[in-house]
């Protein structure tokens, strides 16, 4: 009998799921019925933007906490495609550090090459997964918004890719109800111009307070203040840009921190991270855990220990992100094709504790981008998805590290080589601090002239000399 496999979520994650399946049925593998659910009317996960915070237009949690000039926080050579590279989809080089919308086409651009939309149920949140012990089936029931119909279907295999950056981690400081002003999470954030001229305080540490303060920064804030609970980022921030320690209580427009200081703020942006949340999944198939490198639970960091016919895709923290996401699909659909055999439920636990081990020993960045390598490139050997060369892409994470180091502000107008083509980066036509149009056509093509300082923000000309 056809095997029956439901995919929830149609981001990077899930679209990997489509495209494997698809490379394998064009090579002649036994056909699947495929059916991915999707809750947005379109694709592309967390780069599809959206202008909605809380709930969209069916009442839905609204998924994306991308903003508007959000540019990829890494070298987009350490996300790019084995089996699609940019410079197939551009059809010439382009510069290492894409804005959203060239990254949101670059993902388009190999599924509809791969003509697999025809898989996808668009607005279609999935409200349940039960599994039945009997029939050792899966019933999954949707919400369908086009129809308004509540429907349930049955399958053999379900894979969960419905990310986990959406769901904010909400912590409450004293004051926050008498606050004159806005307090909302990152996920909430969408316009660096709606804080022009104001006094901003991000809480976090991590690369929300990092991305948003530096957006801010670019679209001409007064000043930026981050407030970190363990240490500071400690980049050589512009001289608007001050680091505190974990904020202690509001009043009024007042801020007072640990260290007995205290600033007045326009506005507060909770920089503190999400939850890994499945509302649709009953305790026995659902992955509890915090954002890391290996939550427990999963065999070979995707395959549900206790129910093998279960996959999640793309639970990990993530430096690599796509590329390790297609890994991660290829070798689920191998093990759903028959052509990867699991192990038994001991073994699987013992396996997924050994990655464990050797997770909670990493020290720095240095050997969480060589473990999370590792991992990529472990899953790579047992399929057919290409192999490339992982120790370049490592190379290039180490290199983007210190880059930042060397320039908060400037690192994206760094230019890398790609480990898929050989083909070096070309240099963007434009400063990332004054490229203000974030736009696929602004991006691929040159302005006719260089924006001139005197139409940039205050805050940017303020900027240290050493930015
Ligand atoms: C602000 C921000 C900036 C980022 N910047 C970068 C970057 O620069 N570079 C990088 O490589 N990565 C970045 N990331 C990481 C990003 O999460 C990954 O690139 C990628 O989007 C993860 O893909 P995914 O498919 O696993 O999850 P997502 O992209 O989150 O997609 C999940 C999909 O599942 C759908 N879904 C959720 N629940 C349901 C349901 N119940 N029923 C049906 N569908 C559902 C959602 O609508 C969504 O389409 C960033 C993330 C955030 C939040």
């Amino acid at each position: 009998m056809t095997k029956r496999v439901a995919i929830i979520g149609a981001g990077p994650s899930g679209l990997a799921q489509l495209r494997a399946f698809q490379s394998a049925f064009k090579q002649g593998a036994e056909p699947v019925e495929l059916v991915c659910y999707e809750k947005q009317s379109d694709w592309g996960g967390q780069w599809n933007y959206t202008w909605h915070t809380g709930l969209d237009e069916h009442g839905e949690p609204v998924h994306s906490s991308m903003y508007r000039y959000l540019w990829s926080n890494g070298p987009k050579e350490c996300l790019e495609f084995a089996d699609y590279t940019f410079e197939e989809h551009f059809d010439k080089p382009i510069a290492s550090y894409p804005p959203r919308e060239v990254l949101w086409d670059y993902i388009k651009g190999r599924v509809e090459k791969a003509d697999v939309r025809r898989y996808i149920r668009f607005n279609c949140p999935v409200r349940h997964v039960a599994f039945d012990e009997t029939s050792k089936e899966f019933h999954v029931t949707i919400h369908d918004h086009d129809t308004d119909a509540v429907e349930t279907a049955t399958f053999d295999h379900v894979i969960v890719a419905s990310g986990h950056f959406s769901t904010p981690n909400k912590p409450k400081f004293e004051g926050f109800e008498n606050f004159n002003g806005r307090v909302l999470h990152a996920h909430d954030f969408r316009d660096a111009m709606e804080f022009h001229g104001k006094d901003l305080l991000l809480i976090g540490s991590s690369f929300s307070a990092e991305d948003i303060g530096s957006q801010c920064y670019k679209y001409g804030a007064r000043s930026i203040t981050t407030s970190y609970r363990t240490a500071p980022m400690g980049f050589d921030w512009p001289e608007n840009w001050e680091e505190k320690p974990l904020l202690q209580r509001v009043s009024g427009n007042t801020a007072y921190f640990a260290d007995g200081t205290s600033k007045r703020v326009d506005a507060i942006i909770l920089c503190t991270g999400y939850l890994h949340h499945f509302p649709f999944l009953p305790d026995n198939l659902r992955l509890k855990t915090n954002n890391r490198l290996w939550p427990l639970g999963l065999y070979e960091g995707v395959v549900w220990e206790d129910n093998p016919q279960m996959f999640y895709l793309g639970m990990q923290d993530q430096w690599y992100t796509f590329n390790m996401f297609d890994a991660q699909a290829w070798f689920v659909r191998d093990v759903i094709l028959g052509h990867i055999a699991l192990p038994d439920q001991a073994t699987m636990k013992r396996k997924s504790a050994e990655w464990r081990a050797r997770e909670e020993a990493l020290t720095d960045n240095e050997s969480m981008v060589r473990f999370q390598g590792d991992y990529v490139h472990h899953l790579i050997k047992q399929t057919d998805y290409p192999s490339f060369d992982i120790e370049s892409v490592n190379q290039i994470f180490l290199d983007w590290v210190q880059h930042k180091e060397d320039g908060i502000m400037t690192f994206r107008d760094r230019s890398y080589r790609s480990v898929m083509t050989g083909t070096q980066a070309p240099a963007h036509h434009t400063r990332w601090l004054d490229a203000m149009d974030d736009s696929l056509e602004a991006f691929l093509n040159a302005p006719e002239r260089t924006p001139s300082r005197e139409n940039a923000p205050k805050a940017q000309i303020r900027r240290k000399q050493s930015a």
